[in-house]
């Protein structure tokens, strides 16, 4: 009997190697398929988009119409929604285009990114708490998730004010600090002050709650991403918030293979840790919107719509899979004519 067990692990620890030669096309219909439940990751899967680099505008986008002040005051009111408890400790604040989640300890709250201005933060951080019946006041920590500004941009606002601690990975602080940002837009606030900075793998504790914090490199050098546990009733479960998720850096083959590998590993740490919700600091990423309006409208008894078991894994092996299949189109040449 002894004599099989060779050839069989033989042909696991070849396995690898067989996944790495999938074609892109294979890699992305594997990807599509395990993330199915989160179609708002499904453009990462594109290969026929343009890998266009955030901030630098493609040659036709000038001649585009710029919004007037009317439209702009539309826009802002279509993507405003109510602030929402989504757990026993964990609440959804921001708007249809970026969120804000805020955690709730026995000695203060952790607020998850800042949005993207400080009459933003003011209006729906601040004011969304007051509704929720939560205190700004007991702001402790602001993690900013990575060094874009629609995640620090209402940052100033809440340092002022409320004085939390400004939480970023020291990759990132770095980026804020290069002479000219990478790139910036009107709506967004300042940059905050170099403050705490984490390392991969660091834990952060306030009063009765622990969240772990990841450097997963990929969408900036330095994105956080953050698991955490949430009470609902009697049951917790565990959330592993993607701390940065669009391939907004052009078609940089080194930088998808650091996305793929970060997305790998934190899946893995995910699945140790009994992680069974998938989060973004996107709405239209995880599908926020849609299991907000279930969780308004949910019986007594019903299944939690942010849990989603194992699903919730096969998000990071979607970002995984899908950014692998893009890194392998731009080293055959073909994403080279993207401007
Ligand atoms: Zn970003």
């Amino acid at each position: 009997m002894k004599k099989s067990v060779l050839p069989l692990l033989i042909l696991s620890l070849s396995q690898p190697a067989a996944a790495n030669a999938l074609t892109p096309e294979a890699l992305v219909q594997r990807g599509l398929e395990a993330g199915i439940r989160y179609p708002g990751l499904a453009d990462i899967c594109d290969l026929s988009r343009p890998l266009l680099t955030a901030g630098r505008r493609p040659q036709n986008a000038q001649q585009r119409p710029q919004p007037t002040q009317q439209e702009r005051e539309q826009r802002a009111a279509a993507a405003i929604i109510e602030p929402q408890k989504v757990f026993d400790n964990l609440f959804f604040l921001g708007t249809r285009g970026v969120a804000s989640w805020v955690l709730r300890t026995s000695e203060g709250l952790i607020v998850i990114d800042a949005l993207n201005n400080d009459k933003e933060s003011q209006q729906f951080i601040e004011g969304g708490l007051r509704k929720l019946g939560l205190d700004p006041g007991e702001i402790r920590y602001l993690i900013i998730t990575h060094s874009h500004g629609d995640h620090y941009g209402g940052q100033k606002y809440l340092v002022e004010t409320y004085k939390p601690k400004v939480v970023m990975s020291e990759e990132d602080w770095q980026e804020l600090e290069k002479p000219e940002l990478q790139f910036s837009n009107p709506r967004w606030g300042v940059p905050p002050k170099r403050d705490v900075s984490i390392k991969d793998g660091e834990r952060l504790t306030l009063g009765d709650t622990t969240v772990q914090l990841y450097v997963t490199p990929g969408h900036t050098p330095g994105t956080v991403s953050i698991i955490f546990p949430v009470q609902d009733g009697a049951e917790t479960h565990m959330v592993a918030l993607w701390g940065g998720t669009g391939l907004n850096f052009g078609p940089n083959e080194a930088r998808m293979r650091a996305y793929a590998a970060s997305a790998s590993r934190f899946r893995d740490i995910a699945e140790k840790q009994s992680v069974d919700i998938f989060m973004s600091n996107h709405p239209a990423r995880d599908g926020a919107l849609e299991s907000m309006e279930q969780l308004s409208a949910r019986k007594s008894g019903q299944p939690h719509p942010f849990v989603s078991g194992r699903d919730a894994l096969g998000a990071f092996q979607l970002l995984t899979d899908c950014a692998l299949a893009q890194a392998e189109s731009i080293k055959a040449g073909d994403r080279q004519k993207t401007p």
